[in-house]
């Protein structure tokens, strides 16, 4: 399976031993993405080996204050328990917002896109357009994330420092 960043994936409709109905990857171990931190836990370790200090004033100088305005406008948008508007019209009002973020070099903590994830009954529009803009990806797996999110967003291999920006994954690999 190729996927928008060019990376492919090899999935070969084999599913995980595991039983949930989720495809397991050669990227992950030959099973799923939630497996691999039992099965392949050395894969996964993929926060920089830099002290905590200088990696959250990296991720901080990165990422939106959950008191920006706009960041608090995307919040309500992703929520839309009162909307009026479509989904596919809060899809298309998020991404923009989270555009208008990354053209300031700024993303989302993993801590806030499990925040926005978190509200959703039916997350899987959003799950494609949240995660790729979470900078601190090494925490992920400590938030509750959507399977969409760890599968395709989450990097299991080592991050140098300093990280790579949200987007590029994929071209360093
Ligand atoms: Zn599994």
């Amino acid at each position: 399976m190729t996927t928008r960043s060019g990376h492919i994936y090899s999935i070969d409709g084999v599913l995980c031993p595991c039983g949930d109905g989720t495809y397991a990857s050669n990227l992950f171990g030959g099973v799923c993405s939630l497996c691999i931190r039992v099965t392949h836990p050395h894969l996964i370790k993929c926060r920089p080996t830099v002290p905590n200090s200088l990696l959250e004033e990296w991720v901080e100088e990165r990422t939106v204050s959950s008191e920006d305005k706009v960041f608090k406008l995307l919040v309500r948008i992703v929520d839309g328990t009162h909307s009026t508007i479509s989904t596919s019209q809060r899809v298309s009002f998020v991404t923009t917002l989270l555009r208008q973020f990354r053209d300031r070099r700024l993303g989302i903590t993993s801590e806030q896109a499990a925040q926005l994830l978190s509200n959703l009954n039916n997350p899987d529009r959003f799950s494609h357009i949240i995660p790729p803009h979470i900078v601190d990806r090494w925490n992920m797996d400590r938030y509750l994330h959507t399977m969409v999110g760890f599968c395709y967003y989450e990097n299991p291999r080592p991050v140098s420092f300093p990280p790579p920006e949200p987007h590029l994954y994929s071209h360093i690999e």
